[in-house]
């Protein structure tokens, strides 16, 4: 080490781990002191039991320096080929404006808030989101729009999942999906009826009427691109008291009638090509709408308009109490991380445009699908309809002649369906675009000019939009879509609206379950590298030689990192890779002729996930008690298995435990399961605990979920994006979700898909493999030793002044700990809500509050916040405890005190009247260090139950913005 050379590749070889690692190495011997023990090493000896430690290290490579990485994955995305994409069904090319993608996609500002639990720090995107409904209401002609789903396919399976609630046809048990929807749709709904145990009847449209069903679902325009006046189908539908289900295409909306308006009771689709890119499958946000009347069984969140104590207009998230979290599987759907970065993306992009906007560039795309289709008509070309929006389908005999010519120009039809292909125009289709597919279509030398033909059509109209489907009434008709459309005023909403959300570039967010780690900035720069943002995810599989490196290079670490034999990348979200891993665990079981096996095993202390999500594989859950010290009842365990063990399907479990905790006996847990012929499913939330110190592999696991989101370092995005991917056994390896239109090497033909795309939210995997390329092994194991060296030192000085409800060997926790606020709520009358409001005039997003345990925060600080930042956080705690004690005192009354009236605004603070017993200072700059770096809460605290009462989805109407 002594010489010069060796330096330098010390240095170099540090040069990520050390930026993704919080506290400096100074810092962490202070901790270590304080913890008193000798070494890092000495502390895991104390908390990570020693039988399911690792004996091997990773072995996914040494850590390489950011601009190496950066630099050989430039190499690897230069091998997908980037051609003009004609394919449609679902995704399209479209210009994400610059305003957008540099100020919003790539402003962490932006992408690393979390889900707005606190409303008052998170005003900005709340607003978007509104944006965002309002948008969907205008355009679907619905009343009720939740702020988005994970894509088009997974939210026309939610739409069959509403419908069996609310439908009166109560015997019916079958869902009908015209012919002419998307495949992919096709395919997810039937993976999902398949759980749910319906039937699903796939036939021409017109048929629907003639079946006993609950529900059906119709594609408008469809995916060869007729668009039909489904009037009478969905009244046909609803005259057997099924439910009318209409999957849209979000442009065509601009010129076509509302599915709405035509009497459709739900209308989903993607709101991709309002500014998102394709992403090879994602990323993308789908939209919903349905009536009010189903208010109570709308999958998702919905944003709704509430007032503040002040009685300002304020946002939040509406009926909450449907969430999952609570309602368990009782809930509505398994839906957590949603995507709401990229419903924000759309909504901007429809305020940036404006109505008049959005409708110039519908009608310039439908245009030139017009052009396109008169030049090929009067060559003789014989479409498959009369009707389009921007989708042509060709009926051809020399198919095979065509595509070739179509790849030899670096173009791409959709070619999936026999004897035709389909063009589908775009926002980015130019007049030499035009020029080119004559070309290619009909051979060089066809005489055809466009400028000549685009005046034919211009001078003659057309009629491929039937006049019955031709819009007439107004949209976006709110200031929001009508103010912001020079640049400037883009830029100063966009900034605006930042202004009012706390992210992780202002504090720590310790969100206990929910890693909220770096996400480093050269982590994020690929993502919109054109080699990766603009392949669609249907194009041929040789065009995407880079992404299948870059997919399968994470692949084989992940599979080391969780000791499992295989993964699939599919699911987009925990809770997805959840319910993909059931499935698994099903199908596992009939292959074995143990079809009878459905009891699901979850612990008291479970994410409501998970019960969600073995409701949805028609599992019959059994909860499993915990003792006193938070850890799984072996006993109870033991007799529940036994009882059931006929009927045992798996356990879902988490670990460490969602109490913080490495649990003694986990693996002793794992060999009651399979003694019983179960097998387990272990929750991999909190793989940040486990990864390069032990995995669930190992410890006798079969299946788990990653939250990519959360220990994988790809942001949070406001509530969204994630990829949740399941690690299996090889047993398990044969039931991993394909896909009907491109065949998912290593899997089985057959097998359904759980997302619309291949490879779920491709676009956003680079940001893992990055992570775990500059890590390396010997970095992903200090991240997740420096994780729990964090929360020990957290947990070690808060404990000092508050009870820390769970703790495992040595008086240790893992990855982060549960604060007991229930004794002094008891004694002082404060509550867990006035604390976590509390926390954001320190300028601190509250901890997880009341999970798993009411009355209860749940800390997780990760691996990459200093010792400085975790102090603040401290300090802020231990000056609220005193607060607290003043209250308990009798110093405060518990009607007058700085917690009962948190968070305060400027306009609080300054306003004319002051009658509290604190003083205006003290309000907002109760320690120093606030002064510094304070953040001001746009809003007083919100009142839930005026908003549940009066629930406003959309833009309030202007009047309100007069007072
Ligand atoms: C976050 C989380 C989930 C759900 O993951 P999503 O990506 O939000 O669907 C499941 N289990 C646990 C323990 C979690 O923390």
């Amino acid at each position: 080490m002594s010489n010069a050379k060796s330096l330098e590749e010390l240095e170099q070889k540090q040069d990520f781990i050390r930026r993704h690692i919080g506290p400096s190495p100074a810092q962490v011997s202070d901790m270590l002191s304080a913890l008193e023990v000798s070494s890092v090493q000495e502390l895991i000896d104390q908390t990570v039991p020693a039988s399911i430690r690792l004996e091997q290290p990773l072995t996914v490579g040494e850590s390489r320096t950011e601009v190496e990485t950066l630099s050989y994955l430039k190499s690897v995305a230069s091998k997908n080929k980037v051609f003009k994409s004609y394919i449609g069904q679902g995704y399209h090319p479209t210009n994400v404006p610059h305003v957008i993608l540099r100020n919003v996609l790539e402003n962490p500002g932006w992408y690393t808030a979390y889900t707005p639990y606190q409303p008052e720090i998170a005003q900005g995107r709340l607003e978007s989101l509104l944006n965002f409904q309002t948008m969907t209401l205008d355009l679907t002609g619905l009343d009720l729009a939740s702020a988005s789903l994970l894509d088009e396919s997974t939210a026309a399976a939610e739409a069959m999942g509403l419908a069996k609630r609310v439908s009166k046809a109560k015997k019916a048990n079958a869902f009908f999906i015209a012919d002419d929807v998307h495949t992919q749709t096709i395919d997810v709904v039937t993976t999902r009826a398949e759980q749910f145990g319906f039937e699903i009847i796939v036939g021409k449209a017109e048929d629907a009427v003639n079946h006993d069903i609950f529900g059906a679902l119709f594609q408008y325009p469809t995916t060869s691109g007729e668009v039909v006046d489904i009037t009478d189908l969905i009244a046909g539908v609803q005259s057997k008291k099924a439910i009318a289900c209409v999957a849209a295409d979000i442009m065509s909306l601009l010129l076509l009638k509302a599915p709405g308006k035509l009497g459709a009771d739900v209308v989903l689709g993607s709101a991709q090509r309002f500014g998102v890119p394709m992403g090879y499958g994602g990323p993308h946000a789908a939209f919903f709408a349905t009536r009010d009347a189903y208010k109570r069984s709308l999958p998702g969140r919905i944003i709704g308009v509430s007032k503040d104590r002040l009685g300002n207009d304020a946002l939040r998230m509406a009926m909450q109490t449907r969430e999952q979290h609570i309602r368990r599987d009782k809930a509505n759907s398994n839906i957590c991380t949603a995507q709401v970065l990229l419903a924000n993306m759309a909504a901007f992009y429809a305020v940036y445009h404006g109505p008049q906007g959005l409708k110039t560039i519908a009608q310039r795309i439908h245009r030139f699908a017009d052009i396109l289709a008169s030049g090929l008509k009067a060559k003789g070309i014989a479409l498959k309809h009369n009707t389009w929006f921007d989708t042509l389908t060709v009926v051809s005999d020399n198919k095979n002649d065509v595509t070739a010519r179509a790849i030899a120009k670096g173009v791409n039809f959709a070619t999936n369906h026999e004897g035709e292909y389909s063009i589908s125009v775009s926002e980015t289709t130019t007049r030499a675009d035009i020029a080119e597919l004559f070309d290619i279509i009909l051979g060089e030398g066809h005489g055809l000019s466009v400028d000549a033909i685009a005046a034919d059509v211009e001078a003659n109209g057309s009629e491929s939009i039937p006049a019955s489907l031709v819009r007439d009434d107004e949209v976006l008709t709110h200031p929001n879509f009508n103010s912001y459309h020079s640049e400037t005023d883009m830029l100063r909403y966009i900034k605006r609206l930042e202004s009012k959300d706390l992210s992780l570039n202002h504090s720590m967010i310790s969100l206990g379950s929910c890693t909220m780690k770096l996400n480093a900035t050269a982590e994020m720069i690929p993502i919109t590298w054109p080699e990766f943002a603009n392949l669609h995810p249907f194009c041929p599989l040789d065009q995407a030689e880079g992404y299948q490196i870059m997919i399968g290079e994470l692949h084989d670490w992940l599979v080391n990192i969780t000791g499992y034999d295989a993964v699939s990348l599919q699911p987009n979200s925990g809770a997805q890779g959840e319910y993909a891993g059931l499935i698994a665990i099903r199908k596992y079981h009939e292959s074995r002729g143990d079809a009878h096996r459905n009891v699901c095993l979850i612990p008291s202390s479970a994410h409501g996930t998970n019960p969600a999500s073995a409701q949805m594989a028609s599992m019959k859950i059994v909860v499993v008690n915990c003792d006193k010290n938070g850890n799984v009842d072996m006993a109870d365990l033991k007799a529940k298995a036994e009882e059931v063990a006929e009927n045992l399907s798996c356990i879902m479990i988490t670990y460490p435990s969602t109490h913080g905790v490495y649990e003694e006996t986990i693996r002793e847990i794992c060999d009651i399961i399979h003694e019983h012929g179960g097998q387990v499913y272990m929750d991999g939330a909190n793989m940040n605990a486990q990864v390069g110190v032990t995995s669930p592999g190992f410890i006798g696991s079969d299946v788990s979920h990653l939250n990519l989101h959360k220990t994988f370092c790809i942001p949070h995005g406001g509530g969204g994006p994630g990829v949740g991917p399941i690690g299996v056994k090889s047993h398990l390896a044969p039931f991993m979700p394909n896909h009907s239109v491109i065949n998912v090497p290593g899997t089985n033909i057959g097998n359904g898909a759980v997302s619309a795309a291949p490879y779920g939210s491709a676009a956003i995997l680079p940001i893992s493999w990055a992570y775990i390329t500059m890590m390396g092994s010997e970095g992903l194991k200090q991240a997740t030793e420096m994780a729990i060296v964090n929360a020990n030192y957290l947990t070690h000085e808060l404990s000092k002044h508050f009870p820390i409800l769970y703790r495992g060997r040595n008086n240790r926790v893992a990855h982060e700990c549960i604060v007991d606020l229930r004794p002094l709520k008891e004694q002082s009358g404060i509550t867990e809500m006035d604390v976590a409001k509390r926390l954001q005039d320190y300028g601190f997003h509250s901890p997880t509050m009341s999970f798993p345990v009411a009355g209860t925060l749940m800390i997780e600080p990760t691996e990459s916040e200093s010792k400085g930042e975790i102090d603040r956080f401290i300090e802020a705690m231990v000056s609220i405890k005193g607060e607290i004690e003043k209250v308990i005192s009798g110093e405060w009354s518990i009607e007058n005190n700085p917690l009962v009236f948190a968070p305060h605004t400027q306009g609080d603070v300054l306003g004319n009247e002051w009658d509290r017993a604190y003083d205006r200072f003290y309000a907002a700059f109760p320690v120093p260090a606030v002064a510094k770096n304070k953040f001001w809460p746009t809003v007083t605290r919100i009142d839930d139950v005026y908003g549940d009462r009066n629930l406003v989805c959309s833009c309030p109407a202007v009047e309100t913005y007069r007072d």
